[in-house]
């Protein structure tokens, strides 16, 4: 595994480089989402940027996302997911993907199985099964870039789909760019220093951030009371949804 070591950019996150994406090849392009909103909040712009030049983009949601409200009577699992998934369409559509791009894997919010790429003999029965059915949706989608959550995300299920694509992405005929993007590293409480050998840089998306900010409104059951009976209910806060509000998003990339 790739130490850390190199202190978090997003102390001083508006003075990264700013990139454009305007060299991606003409290809489809997959954004995975651990879970049902991290593909807004983390790269809302860019899915609206890259739309807007004619790139297909297709989005791998991860996690059934059942364990936000999880005392909820209201809002029992099924419902719930149900909810999830309605809320992710309509934030898409805004973003310009249609629900045939979008594919909800429906694995357990807060148990994504864990594999390390490196070496998959640890690996458990339920951590392979995922594998190849990861495996054979690459391959079904073959991605010539894939912005995926950052290796070293404080969530677990972050870190655990990041390992599972880059276990996975040895049945691609052609490796695809890595993108990463950063969420829970924006909490400063659970900030970690950037992983040795990532560069990190900011996408313009001021002509988007509007858009992006009418897409991550969509997720009323993680930005309101919309889900009243649940006291411990997930929320995302107001403070934490203002760092994706910004007219520039952050990406991670590891150098060769
Ligand atoms: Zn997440």
């Amino acid at each position: 595994m790739t130490s850390l070591s190199v202190a978090s950019p997003f102390a001083a996150a508006a003075n990264l480089p700013l990139r454009s994406l305007g060299n991606l090849p003409l290809a489809p392009v997959l954004v995975v989402a651990p879970h049902p909103d991290d593909e807004t909040l983390g790269c809302g712009g860019a899915i609206a940027q890259l739309r807007s030049l004619g790139y297909p983009v297709q989005v791998l949601v991860v996690s059934d996302g059942t364990k936000s409200h999880p005392r909820s009577q209201l809002y029992p699992a099924p419902r719930l997911r149900q909810l999830r998934e309605s809320e992710t369409l309509a934030a898409l559509a805004l973003l310009k993907v249609e629900a045939d791009g979008v594919t909800f894997w429906g694995l357990p919010d807060g148990a994504v199985p864990a594999v390390d790429p490196a070496d998959l003999s640890e690996a458990s029965a339920s951590a392979l099964a995922a594998l190849e059915h990861c495996r054979a949706y690459l391959r079904r989608v073959l991605p010539q870039t894939i912005f995926l959550p950052y290796q070293f995300d404080p969530h677990r299920d972050h870190r655990a789909s990041w390992g599972l694509v880059r276990a996975a992405l040895g049945a691609m005929p052609s490796p695809p760019r890595l993108i990463e993007y950063p969420i829970w590293d924006w909490d400063p409480n659970q900030r970690q220093p950037l992983g040795d050998r990532y560069s990190a840089w900011r996408l313009d998306i001021a002509p988007q951030v509007a858009l992006k900010r009418q897409a991550i409104d969509c997720y009323r059951s993680q930005t309101t009371d919309l889900i009243p009976d649940d006291p411990t209910g997930f929320r995302l806060s107001p403070e934490l949804v203002a760092n994706f509000l910004n007219p520039w998003e952050i990406y991670l990339e590891q150098t060769p």
